[in-house]
């Protein structure tokens, strides 16, 4: 029989990552009742899924976690500069407990379907397992990369060894050592997982499609008397990255490249290569503005790639010819000195692609490569794939992934027209990924919750963006995408690392200042650009 659980809520949460966690205790300080359903049997999202060896954030520890509670900031003592996984679900657990949060999630809780029922004003949400949920408002706090995207390569039943993909992994780790390893991809996910495995295994054989750019993390312990520091005046290095960009504190040069001699213009990418992380990008304001301007940072990376490689043609292979930051950089330790040890060899996929797996490994154009255990590091069905996953009918019964047939669309990444009191954080036509994931959470939960609480106080019950709206502000993130380098370039962003995904730049670029504005104004305005009844 199937189970009907079906109570009435003011607010559904789908996800118990960073952004559920918050949107559950901040509906709480705001008197809302919520309930959130979350897939995995634990918190952390993102971070309960990717658990493969060497999985770290990219973001500095100090400023890749909440600030909404200034007690929690002080007390939590990260122990890297930038912090590995387990110590990243750590500290989500920790918030779950130290909020009282765990009472308010399903854990091990699918939405299959979310429907919205006109006359009631209802959304219900409906679960793999048959239970239901309504409430009135929902809330898809989902993630941008929480759909794994499986390379369609025949024979995955026919491999006698374990397969892993790096966004699924298993939970009590995997024993590499004495075994020969395939891994596929080389986005950042691979580029992290790849030394650890690399020290482990017997061989390693890489298989790159296309190579990436990487910094060095220059990562380590995080020095106290630093984090000492910055907690002391925690609220300034939080101003200071909210007027960022990409809402990461740094410094960002507007200089052009083209200005300074090559001299200086090493130097600088010298400094910054040797501090380590993603503002790498930020020595000169035109990199990703102006094709010539990258050029110098690219030369600058092949130089270096082929200073630490110790075998020239494979050294070649590791260097990408596109422009530098078209696709989100990758941060590492160790990545191209791994290529220097006799236990790891690069496969080139564009001369010998993958024709199928067999029982006893991978078979490429070429030749059969004997493996033990394949990981699949081939990244996301990126922003749109989880919600699409999900059967979302609003008004008018049309399913969302209907609607996006032709690639996303949205208000300000937060709602939908014909999707009355649905929200999405960080959806497609936010800043979200181009970005300081934290701050953009936080931003997004609070203008939500916001809004819920003024249509609570105000006694409406519906709250729906205007199609004319969605189409103005879908507009401007496209007009914003085609400037400069960014969309030039295949990416995940554009969809194109799925086959068949419209190829439609998803982010908002034009800032985390700009869109706080906007977001800002819209409420100034009494929430102009949705109808409210
Ligand atoms: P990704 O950047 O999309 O990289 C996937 C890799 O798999 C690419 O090298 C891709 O090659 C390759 N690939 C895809 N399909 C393939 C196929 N059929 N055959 C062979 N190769 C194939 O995915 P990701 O590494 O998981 O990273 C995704 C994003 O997650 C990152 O950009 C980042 O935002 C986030 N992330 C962050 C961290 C961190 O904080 N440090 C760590 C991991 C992930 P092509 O380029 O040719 O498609």
């Amino acid at each position: 029989m199937v189970k009907n659980t079906a109570t009435q809520y003011d607010v559904a949460i789908v996800g118990a990552g960073f952004a559920g966690l918050y949107l559950l205790h901040r509906c709480r300080q705001l008197g809302l009742r919520a309930r959130v359903w979350e897939k995995g049997a634990g918190v952390g999202g993102v971070w309960y899924w990717n658990r493969y060896p060497g999985a770290r954030c990219d973001v500095e520890s100090m400023q890749y976690c909440y600030q909404f509670d200034a007690e929690l900031q002080q007390e939590w003592n990260w122990s890297e500069r930038y912090s590995a996984q387990p110590e990243i679900l750590r500290y989500a657990q920790h918030v779950a407990q130290r909020f009282n949060l765990l009472d308010g999630i399903d854990f091990e809780h699918t939405v299959k379907h979310a429907r919205f029922d006109s006359e009631q004003s209802i959304w219900t949400l409906t679960g793999e397992n048959g239970e239901s949920l309504t409430a009135r408002y929902c809330v898809m706090a989902t993630g941008c990369l929480s759909k794994p995207n499986w390379p369609a390569i025949e024979g995955y039943d026919d491999f006698s060894g374990p397969v892993y993909h790096t966004a699924l992994w298993p939970h009590e780790g995997v024993d590499f050592k004495g075994k020969r390893v395939a891994v596929i991809g080389t986005g950042s996910s691979g580029i992290q997982s790849i030394p650890h495995i690399a020290v482990d295994a017997e061989a390693l054989t890489i298989f790159q499609r296309t190579p990436n750019y990487s910094v060095p993390a220059q990562n380590g312990p995080l020095d106290p008397t630093q984090a000492a520091t910055i907690k002391a005046n925690y609220q300034a290095l939080r101003d200071s990255a909210s007027q960022k960009h990409n809402a990461i504190d740094g410094i960002y040069s507007t200089e052009s490249a083209l200005r300074v001699s090559s001299e200086e213009r090493s130097a600088e990418y010298e400094k910054r290569w040797n501090h380590g992380g993603l503002t790498f990008l930020g020595a000169y304001g035109d990199i990703l503005r102006d094709k010539k301007a990258n050029d110098t940072a690219v030369e600058f990376v092949h130089e270096k790639i082929n200073s630490i490689v110790n075998d020239k043609m494979v050294a070649k292979l590791l260097m990408p010819t596109n422009i530098i930051g078209g696709k989100r950089m990758c941060v590492d330790t160790d990545y191209y000195a791994t290529f220097n040890r006799d236990n790891v060899t690069l496969i080139d996929l564009n001369s010998q692609p993958i024709v199928r797996l067999y029982s006893h490994g991978l078979e490429t154009a070429i030749t059969e490569y004997l493996v033990d255990i394949i990981v699949i590091a081939t990244g996301f069905d990126a922003m749109t794939g989880a919600l699409n996953q999900m059967d979302i009918r609003g008004r008018s019964g049309i399913a969302l992934n209907e609607k996006w047939q032709h690639g996303p669309s949205s208000y300000l990444g937060l709602a939908m027209h014909d999707y009355p009191n649905l929200f999405t954080v960080t959806g497609p036509g936010s800043p979200s990924v181009l970005t300081n994931m934290l701050p953009s959470i936080e931003h997004h939960v609070e203008w939500i919750t916001n809004c819920i609480a003024n249509m609570k106080a105000n006694e409406h019950t519906i709250i729906e963006a205007e199609a004319s709206a969605e189409q103005a502000w879908w507009e401007h993130v496209q007009e914003v995408a085609s400037v400069g380098l960014k969309q030039t370039t295949n990416s995940w962003y554009t969809g194109a690392n799925i086959k068949g995904k419209p190829n439609v730049f998803m982010p908002y670029n034009g800032g985390f200042p700009q869109y706080c504005k906007k977001c800002e104004d819209v409420v100034k305005k009494d929430y102009e650009g949705f109808v409210k009844t």
